[in-house]
């Protein structure tokens, strides 16, 4: 594997983190109390071309590998304070583009895509229910084919975008047969469709800038052509777009990683107690040390996935691992953090416990870490 950034990669990498720091980061902190979506930062992400990064020209975006886009999301990650904003931008990219794109018909590609990578479109993707979360397969929401079309009811939550989205990839039982054995399917919703009802914003720990609501479907009209990919198929569409979303998405997190130890170090170098700086002390020095080394852990398990898929491979196993290890590293660096701040990094104002509260999402969604360890022990034949 050689994960060498050509000149082009490294080019748009200072772009986005210029980019970002320039048009997405003023006002972040008004958004964060007030829960505000930054939708003139998500049309200026599409305007640089991060709405469209694996998207092919011909549907108007820039046709990247998976490594190209995990520089550029590391890239935003590094750049953008206002980590809700970076996370409705892959939750559109991975579990929205990413299916249409690769088990849509010409049609549906023609029909979404060229809209969601301007942003004049937003997506999601709805799996969660009530009593369906880990178990994503045991969903209750149902899909029955009547005279011709499908007709959807069930209840769908944590559905990040929904308050702001047009279109959401919706994934119902359409047989017995759970996961892989062909009871799963996946249809694209409009959210004015008549029964489609989207709940209040929920209020959350962290990530409050990036809305999600719970999804009411009740006796809404799908036509067949709205079925995504094929009847049955819907395992497999969560189990692909979970290997971007664990690579791309977390690369959004190596990012801002990267940035919270700069922040420490600085931080470190400065302040002083009993006449010197805290980094002189090892207990400080030591703790950087340690957010370091978790950043360069991570980084090649993540590209490690990036270069698989780029080979044409599947990668679950280690998009797992990777997902794993930066989630828990980003929690835990994020805490770090909080200690070397003393009491300033409990503060609102030094926004070191903001990214704590962004960072512990991170070993929840894309399936907690005992998921995770459960994939790795199913491949190690447990
Ligand atoms: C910020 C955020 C954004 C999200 N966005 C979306 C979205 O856009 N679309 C969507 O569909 N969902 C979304 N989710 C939901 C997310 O996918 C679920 O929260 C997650 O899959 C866990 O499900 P749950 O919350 O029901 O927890 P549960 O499944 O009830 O788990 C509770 C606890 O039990 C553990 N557990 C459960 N089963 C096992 C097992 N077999 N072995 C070991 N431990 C187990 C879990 O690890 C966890 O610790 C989002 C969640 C968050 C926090």
């Amino acid at each position: 594997m050689d994960f060498t950034e050509s000149e082009e990669q490294a080019l748009f990498r200072r772009q986005i983190v210029e980019f970002a720091r320039a048009r997405l980061n003023s006002g972040v902190k008004e958004r964060e109390s007030s829960g505000t979506f930054d939708r003139a930062g998500f049309l200026a992400c599409a305007e640089i071309g991060l709405l469209g990064l694996p998207v092919p020209e011909a549907y108007g975006g820039l046709g990247q590998g998976v490594v190209s886009s995990m520089i550029a999301m590391e890239a935003l990650g590094y750049g953008a304070e206002d980590q809700g904003l970076a996370f409705a931008v892959n939750t559109q990219l991975w579990t929205c583009e990413v299916p249409i794109l690769h088990f849509g018909t010409e049609a549906q590609k023609q029909r979404y895509l060229p809209k969601l990578v301007t942003g004049e479109l937003i997506g999601g993707h709805a799996t969660t229910e009530p009593n369906s979360g880990s178990d994503a397969y045991a969903m209750e929401t149902k899909a029955e084919l009547k005279d011709g079309v499908w007709i959807l009811n069930g209840n769908k939550t944590f559905i990040t975008n929904a308050p702001i989205a047009d279109v959401l990839i919706i994934f119902a039982s359409t047989g017995e047969s759970k996961g892989f054995g062909g009871g799963i399917t996946a249809f694209l919703v409009e959210t004015d469709q008549k029964g489609v009802q989207i709940g209040p914003p929920l209020k959350k720990m962290g990530l409050k800038t990036s809305p999600m609501a719970e999804v009411h479907l009740e006796d809404v009209v799908v036509p067949p052509e709205m079925v995504l990919g094929k009847k049955g198929g819907g395992a497999a569409i969560f189990s692909s777009e979970m290997e971007w979303e664990r690579s791309c998405l977390f690369a959004c997190h190596l990012g801002a990683m990267a940035r919270q130890l700069e922040k420490c170090v600085e931080y470190a170098k400065e302040r002083k107690q009993f006449g010197q700086a805290i980094g002189k002390y090892q207990a400080i020095s030591h703790r950087l040390a340690n957010m370091k080394l978790r950043i360069e852990m991570a980084r090649p398990m993540l590209y490690k996935v990036g270069w698989l898929k780029d080979q044409g491979q599947r990668a679950v196993l280690e998009a797992a691992i990777a997902k794993l290890y930066v989630s828990e590293a980003y929690v835990q660096s994020s805490l770090d953090a909080v200690q070397i701040f003393g009491g300033y990094g409990y503060m609102e104002e030094y926004d070191v416990e903001r990214m704590l509260r962004d960072a512990v999402g991170s070993v929840l969604y894309s399936g907690t870490s005992d998921i995770q360890r459960n994939i790795i022990a199913r491949w190690l034949g447990l």
